[in-house]
């Protein structure tokens, strides 16, 4: 009889569940719209709705436990979510007991950028690397620590924001308070902000073109296709969040000494535009001891990332708990 787990991924858009088992292969995926705006209360009746139905049938096998993803700040200690900003009214919700009770199943709950770390660790680029960055930029900038085989969390559970480290001390405002944060300048909209305030100051680029003037309609997509066609601004555009970028990771390699950084996310399909600035940044800046045995790669688990991290943290803690157990004579 299988002993599988099931993953859960509450996003902002989308709620998504899976069956897997220790190795990381999904059986069984469903996924439903999130409805945030529907109330606390609807979305936790969608999250059982759909574990319900990934559920194996009692001849199959067992679920040995859950795992939940969800965005922060959250405590994956106490299993409460902060507060959330993609799910209005969350606030202090306690949200791995309401499953755990619900189902009398151990529920662990985590960050999704931390988990999206753990699952390229375990399943993706960073296989069986002890000592590991993840890095996504898409509409935020977050990430995921690994280190000595696990997973930073800090004393609550805040740690390896690696998106509001300060690159500029007298910086661009972020949405988090302070001044300066990595993701003001290499997030998408602050990539396309940027532009925007370029071509408002005189500058020329194709991509007013492709937006038929309406620059409000700019995001770092259309960057991106413009910068493909050679379009100088947009490619000046990603250099300078590869900078900021480099500039971030250089503090990282001081911080954490990692063998490998993994960088995910939608503008990281950008590529080499991306990642020369970040190489040309980190050789500039920090000593070769630091980068001469480093990879920096792109992510392997695409957008099910946060999905098989849910999963892998509920392998890793019914593994952890199942060798705790054992040693009790
Ligand atoms: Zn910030």
């Amino acid at each position: 009889m299988h002993a599988y787990v099931i993953g859960v991924d509450l996003g902002g858009t989308q709620v998504r569940a899976a069956l897997s088992d220790a190795t990381g292969q999904i059986y069984r995926r469903v996924a439903t719209a999130t409805k945030a705006d529907e109330g606390q209360d609807a979305v936790i009746e969608r999250i059982k709705s759909l574990i319900d139905q990934v559920w194996p049938k009692p001849d199959q096998g067992t679920v040995k436990a859950i795992g939940l993803a969800a965005p922060g700040p959250l405590d994956p200690t106490s299993g409460v979510i902060v507060f959330a900003p993609n799910l209005p009214g969350w606030d202090m919700v306690p949200l791995r007991n309401i499953i755990a009770g619900a189902y009398g199943l151990p529920t662990f709950l985590g960050n999704d950028a931390n988990l999206a770390a753990l699952a390229e660790n375990r399943y993706g680029a960073g296989r069986d690397i002890a000592d590991m960055i993840y890095i996504t930029v898409s509409t935020g900038v977050g990430g995921g620590i690994i280190t000595h085989g696990g997973m930073l969390l800090g004393s609550h559970g805040f740690a390896a924001e690696v998106g509001h480290m300060t690159v500029e001390a007298q910086g661009a405002r972020c949405l988090c308070g302070n001044s300066g944060c990595l993701e003001a300048y290499a997030s998408g909209p602050s990539i396309a902000r940027h532009a925007v305030e370029a071509l408002h100051q005189g500058a020329t680029s194709m991509v007013t073109d492709m937006v038929a003037g309406d620059l409000s309609r700019i995001t770092a997509k259309e960057l991106h296709d413009a910068a493909k066609a050679g379009d100088r601004l947009a490619q000046a555009e990603f250099r300078r969040a590869g900078f900021y970028l480099g500039v971030g990771i250089t503090s990282l390699l001081h911080l954490f000494n990692p063998r490998m950084i993994v960088l995910g996310g939608s503008v990281m399909k950008v590529g080499a535009l991306l990642t020369d600035a970040i190489w040309e940044v980190i050789r500039a800046r920090a000593p070769h001891q630091y980068w001469e045995g480093l990879s920096i790669v792109s992510a392997a688990l695409g957008d099910d990332v946060v999905l098989i991290g849910a999963i892998a943290l509920a392998e890793a803690e019914s593994q952890r708990r199942g060798q705790t157990m054992a040693r009790v004579p």
